[in-house]
Order: structure tokens, then sequence, then C-alpha cells
């Protein structure tokens, strides 16, 4: 397999850099804030992102516009087949979306290969065929026949986090366009690269220019897209506070709203774990993409009798991992995605050593030669309270606190005293006790003997503070339509005022 660089991901993005996509035409528009594209395995710029101001999310919305009537009357199996021969060119074209990702990024190349782009293209897969398959109720009413329909909404924005650019944008896009909507995208102000390839593979493979667009810049543009007039449903990746904001603006005009948000996710390793096993999970749970993974499960509570054999087995198993050249094939942990959020993260490692947590891995940046980028150890803190403010907020990076407990109640007490509630995992060879503790967990997601495996044939959100809505498996459908109850009366229809 060719090895991709940094060039050649610069190469394949040349002509696309910082562009918005609308209605399968590159434009750099001049009505919104610029912001640097920096590449951040070594921090250098690359290029300049042009923000969409209001003019031209106008343009982007009434593209969608104008191309929903069509779109929506399209067969669904002639829809399917413009995202199933998408998938397919993903696929094609994984070494190059691979080496676009880490370019906006930073996350080791070996991820993107495995992960990103598959899952882009299994999701526009699953949604292709899914939509084909789809089928509606009957009541048999006696002569009151009766039916229901799934109908698209319209125009939809999906607004991404940048941790996972492309997948987040196609767990966005797929299930939308299958069910006959429109779509206006926005990628992150860091991670601008990859979608714009998404919209022109989806242009190229026979989707109606204008059925999906994507439009750069930062909140100001994503805040213009939430409040335009037009845009009847908001899907977000983000944190909590954007989610709260755009919430309360959609409000003023009654738009749907799904938040995939934040979490601090619990993970609970009982005794009669498989100790190997755990750890992996752990490992798992917490450092891969650096550890900037929404439902990473970062609070680790350990049964005190295998405490100290796990600790150690994960300290020795995670000195191996190569922090390094994220275009390396042999690196494990890449770059923090920004010098803000690189100090964020090395502030709350600063906060848990002063809290009095044990840093038993980690707790340092890595400088590595050539490459300018923030590098953090794979941080593993031990006795940690519940209170320390690394165990209650959501750090988005490389750091793992352990908590030690006593019983499966408390266990499970504690692992619900968060107002997240996005995903959860335990570790437990008891059958009995898996089920009755993935029930108890308040989270959208719960994985057991295994975590962060996120197949797109599943539904994926969260609960409490982590959001609403589900993406992927047939529920995300149910988000992206809008139910229609048809009634036909059969018989004579009574006069209901006789004289
Ligand atoms: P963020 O909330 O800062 O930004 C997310 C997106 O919202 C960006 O595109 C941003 O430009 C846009 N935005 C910001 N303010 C806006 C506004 N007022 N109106 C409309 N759009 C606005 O989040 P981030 O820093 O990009 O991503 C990290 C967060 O995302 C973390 O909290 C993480 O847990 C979460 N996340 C959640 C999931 C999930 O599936 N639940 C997945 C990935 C990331």
């Amino acid at each position: 397999m060719r090895q991709p660089t940094k060039a050649s991901a610069l190469a394949a993005v040349r002509e696309t850099i910082g562009v918005s996509s609308i209605a399968g035409t590159r434009t750099r528009p001049s009505d919104g804030a610029e912001f640097e594209i920096r590449y951040p395995g070594d921090g250098c710029v690359i290029g300049s992102v042009a923000g969409a101001g209001d003019a031209t999310v106008d343009a982007a919305v009434g593209a969608a516009l104008g191309a929903f009537p069509r779109w929506a009357a399209t067969p669904p199996s002639d829809r399917g087949r413009v995202l199933l021969r998408a998938a397919n060119r993903l696929r094609e074209r994984k070494l190059e979306l691979a080496a676009v990702e880490v370019l906006d990024t930073g996350k080791p190349i070996r991820e993107a290969l495995e992960v990103d782009v598959d899952s882009a293209a299994d999701c526009l897969d699953f949604f292709g065929r899914a939509i084909t398959g789809l089928e509606s109720a009957h009541r048999d009413l006696g002569s009151l026949h009766t039916y229901t329909r799934r109908e698209p909404l319209g125009v939809c924005v999906g607004i991404g986090a940048w941790n996972y650019p492309l997948q987040i944008a196609a767990w966005k896009a797929a299930p939308a366009l299958a069910t006959g909507n429109t779509m206006v995208y926005k990628p992150s102000e860091l991670t601008p690269l990859s979608t714009v390839l998404l919209a022109e593979i989806l242009i190229d493979c026979g989707l109606p220019p204008g059925a999906f667009s994507v439009v750069q810049g930062g909140g100001e543009t994503g805040r213009a897209l939430v409040r335009h007039p037009d845009v009847r449903k908001v899907s977000l990746t983000g944190s909590v506070s954007t989610g709260i904001e755009i919430m309360r603006e959609a409000a003023a005009t009654l738009k749907r709203v799904t938040l995939e948000l934040g979490g601090k996710s619990p993970l609970i390793i009982f005794n009669d774990a498989d100790v190997e096993r755990a750890v992996s999970g752990a490992m798992l749970a917490n450092f891969y993409t650096q550890g900037e993974i929404c439902s990473n499960g970062t609070r680790v509570f350990v049964q005190h009798e295998i405490a100290d054999r796990f600790t150690q087995r994960l300290v020795d198993r995670t000195a191996m991992l190569r922090i390094g050249d994220p275009f390396d094939g042999t690196t494990h942990v890449g770059a923090m995605i920004s010098d803000n959020h690189a100090r964020k993260v090395m502030g709350y490692i600063d906060a848990g050593i002063a809290a009095g947590a044990e840093c038993v891995a980690g707790g340092v940046e890595v400088a590595l030669d050539g490459l300018g980028g923030r590098f953090i150890a794979p941080t593993i803190f031990d006795r940690c309270d519940d209170g320390m403010p690394i165990v209650t907020d959501e750090i988005f990076g490389p750091v793992l606190s352990i908590l030690r407990f006593d019983d499966e109640v408390e266990a499970v007490t504690r692992a619900n005293a968060t107002p997240y509630g996005l995903a959860a995992g335990l570790f437990t060879r008891d059958s009995g006790r898996a089920h009755r503790v993935a029930a108890a967990l308040e989270a959208g997601v719960c994985w057991v003997n295994t975590f962060n495996q996120t197949p797109v044939e599943v539904p994926f959100g969260g609960t409490k503070m982590s959001g609403f809505g589900r993406e992927n498996g047939l529920a995300a459908i149910d988000h992206y339509t809008e139910l229609k109850s048809v009634m036909v009366e059969t018989s004579t229809l009574k006069d209901p005022y006789p004289t």
C-alpha cells in the first residue's frame, strides 16, 4: 500500500482547500470571516477558509430548496443507488481521503484508514439500501382505509465537530438524502477539507447539484443556517453549550433538532472481568484519536480486588503506545487539534495533579523532532475522587481517571452521577450482571466487554445533557422524516348534519 504523506494530502486538496461547494460549484465567498487552516501535526498554516456570510448561506439554502421537490420525488431506489455509488467511490479513494482526514485532524493515519473512511462509506451503503425496504403501517378499520407515509422534511442543516469530519458529515448526509431531504452542511472551521470532497463525490455519483452543499465558516455561519426560515431541521455534533444555543435559536421557527453532544462516560470493570481484555477496552475507550472522542469512557471504575493488577497492566501497555508523526503508519497517538485545545487539556492535567490524583502515566507534552504540533502523552490518573474536575468535566483529550469501587450498586450509582448520558461500558464475565447493569446505566449507548464500536446499523446518540435524537440505524429515519397519516373512507360518508 502506498503510504500517504502530508504532500500527497495537500495535493489532494490543492484545488478545494478552504472553498465552499454550493450546488456543485466551488466558491470562495467574501461575505464571512476568514480562518487559517493549520495542519495539527506540525502547526503550519496550509491555507485559509473563506467563511460564508448571510448571503452565501442564503444562496446554499436557496439551492437546497430548489433541488428539494425533484429529489424528494425521485424513487427511493434511485436515491439509494446514488448513495451506493458514492460509498464505492469513497472506498476507491480511501487512501487519498484518509490522508486528507489526517491533514484536517492530526489523527494517526492507521486510524483514518481503519475507521474514518469506512465508517462514512458504510453509512452511505446502509441508508442507500435501507431506504428501498422502508415499509409503512396499515390499520384495518373497516371502511376507513388508513396508512402512514414517511415524508422528507425539506432543507436540513448539518453542523459538525472537528474530530471525525468525514464520518460526521456522512452520518448526517446519508439518512437525510436517502429519505428525500436536501442538506446544507457546515464542517468545523478547524477541519474544512474532506467534506467538500464528499459533496463533489455525491454530485459526481448522480446527486442533483443543490441537494448537498457545503458552506464553510465558524459559529456565525452556523447561526445563520440555524436561523434561516427555509430550514426545517438542524443536526449538530458539537459541545453542550453550542447545542443549547442551537436549540434556543431553532425554537423561534420550531425547527426539528438532533443534538449529538459531549460526554463523560463511565466504564466499569468488575472483579470477574478478563483483565487483559478490560485493559484493551480502557485503552480503546480513552486513547483513540488522542482521546478526542465524545463517547470515551474516561471515568474508569475498577472493583477493588483487581484494581492494582488492572492499573499496572494498563500503565505497562499504555507505555508501549507510540506518539508520533500522524502520517507514520506505526503511530498510535497523533497531534491535538489546536494549541488552544492542547492548552485546555494540559490545564486539566495540572488540575488533576493539584487536586491530589496520582498521575501514573503521561501527564506531559511530548516534543517531536521536526513536528511543531502539540502532542500529549496518554495520561492515567489513579486514586481519583468523583468530585475532581478531571472526573467531572469533559476534557476531550487522552486523560483517563481510575476510580475504585466495592459493589455493583455503588458503581452504577456513581457512574450515573453526571449530567451527561452519551455512552457507558462494562467488563464482566457474568451475563446476568451484564444485562442488569446495561439496563441501569443512564446512557444512549452501552457496550459490554468492548468499547467505542459504532456499526452504522445500530442507533447512536445520547441522553441527559449529551443530547437527543439518534444517528445511524433505522431510528435515524424517524429524525429526517415527517409521519403522515392518510385515511380514505371507502364507503359512504354519513351526513354530519342530518336535518
Ligand atoms: P463546538 O460546539 O465548538 O462546535 C461544533 C460545531 O458547531 C462547529 O462546526 C462550530 O462552528 C459550530 N457552532 C459553534 N457555535 C455555533 C452556533 N452558535 N450556532 C451554530 N453552529 C455553531 O464543538 P467542537 O469543539 O467542534 O467539538 C467538540 C465537541 O463535540 C465535544 O463536546 C464533543 O463531545 C462533541 N462531539 C459529540 C459527538 C457525538 O456524537 N455526541 C461526536 C463528536 C464530538
